[in-house]
């Protein structure tokens, strides 16, 4: 059968990545049809008409897109997260909603330890830093950019700690790292690293408690979303802490207050990215788009329904 997969991408793949994409969609003998660098949710709710499936990367797809397209059975998100899905809108028109997990890991993971080398030495402005070896690191959610992490880690000669209730802390310590049994057990460790999903247990879930407990040179890492931190504490803690130091990918919402608040120490102190770029290299732009285009080859032809995971994680998170 004929399929028609829409690749919908409000900031277009690198030319690569769909020439890679296009590949695996023709092999399935489906058509690709392109809607890139779209500009209003009309361009969306237009091109979704008649298409079977849709590749997407954070672009929004909610119910309105949901009803417009009334012959799609599978949404792939070549990223990971998935919250840019209503995935309770999609179990209500059976339409499957997968992401490509692991897939941009290495890149987020080396963008950890880039801005956590750049904060140790003091933003290379010539004054003496500090080394990374023999600090400890602990990760509040231990998927696969907190594995990636951990390996750097390792290999910087860190030490590593990890909160996820929906791994055994056997399989945590098989991994190498210390299982930690609550949130607050993370925040005794000099660097905490950010890497669970955007759900509402996450949600502003890093406040002034957690972050006051952290040892001197306390260091958040938040390479998972901006909004898992409360913004107000963390400016607080900024503000009365002139050891602490917070990394993220992707400025905080509100981001002059923070600047004033860390003054000249700016470079140590708040390190961001202008945008979101954890997964922005060639190699995880590639990996995800033809994971998504044959992930969901797999699923029109194989039945490969591994898809509905994700939904099930969110309404019941699953063991691992
Ligand atoms: P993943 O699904 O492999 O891992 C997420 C882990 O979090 C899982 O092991 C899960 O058990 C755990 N978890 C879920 N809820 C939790 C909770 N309440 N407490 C503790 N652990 C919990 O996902 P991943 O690929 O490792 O990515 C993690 C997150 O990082 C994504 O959801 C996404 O938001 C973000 N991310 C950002 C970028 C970027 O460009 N900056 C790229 C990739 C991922």
């Amino acid at each position: 059968k004929n399929r028609t997969v829409l690749l919908a991408t409000e900031k277009a793949f690198a030319a690569g990545a769909v020439a890679k994409i296009e590949t695996v969609v023709k092999e399935a003998k489906y058509t690709l049809k392109k809607l890139e660098n779209y500009k209003s949710k009309d361009d969306l709710l237009a091109a979704v008409e008649g298409v079977d499936a849709m590749i997407i990367r954070s672009d929004i797809v909610d119910a309105a897109v949901l009803e417009k397209a009334a012959q799609l059975k599978i949404v792939v998100r070549a990223g990971a997260g998935y919250d840019n899905i209503d995935l309770k809108a999609c179990e209500a028109k059976s339409v499957v909603a997968m992401n490509t997990p692991g897939q941009n890991a290495n890149a987020v993971a080396e963008l950890v330890f880039g801005m956590m080398i750049v904060s140790a030495r003091n933003n290379f402005d010539g004054t003496s830093g500090f080394e990374l070896v023999n600090r400890e690191i602990a990760f509040y959610g231990f998927g696969a950019v907190a594995r990636a992490v951990h390996k750097l880690a390792v290999g910087f000669g860190m030490k590593s700690f990890a909160y996820d209730p929906y791994i055994p802390a056997e399989k945590i310590k098989e991994m190498g790292a210390e299982p930690v049994t609550s949130v607050a057990g993370l925040f005794e460790h000099q660097y905490v690293s950010l890497h669970v999903p955007l759900t509402e247990e996450t949600k502003a879930s890093i406040n002034k408690d957690l972050l006051s407990k952290m040892p001197k040179g306390g260091t958040l890492i938040n390479t998972a979303r901006v909004e898992v931190v409360h913004e107000a504490d963390m400016l607080e803690i900024l503000k009365v802490r002139p050891d602490f130091c917070y990394l993220c990918d992707v400025a905080p919402k509100d981001i002059e207050p923070f600047k004033a608040a860390v003054g000249d120490k700016f470079g140590k102190r708040l390190i961001f990215t202008k945008k979101k770029m954890g997964a922005q290299t060639a190699e995880a732009n590639d990996n995800a788009g033809v994971a998504a285009a044959n992930q969901i080859v797999g699923f029109f032809e194989k039945g490969e329904t591994a898809a509905w995971r994700v939904v099930l994680e969110v309404l019941q998170p699953a063991d691992e």
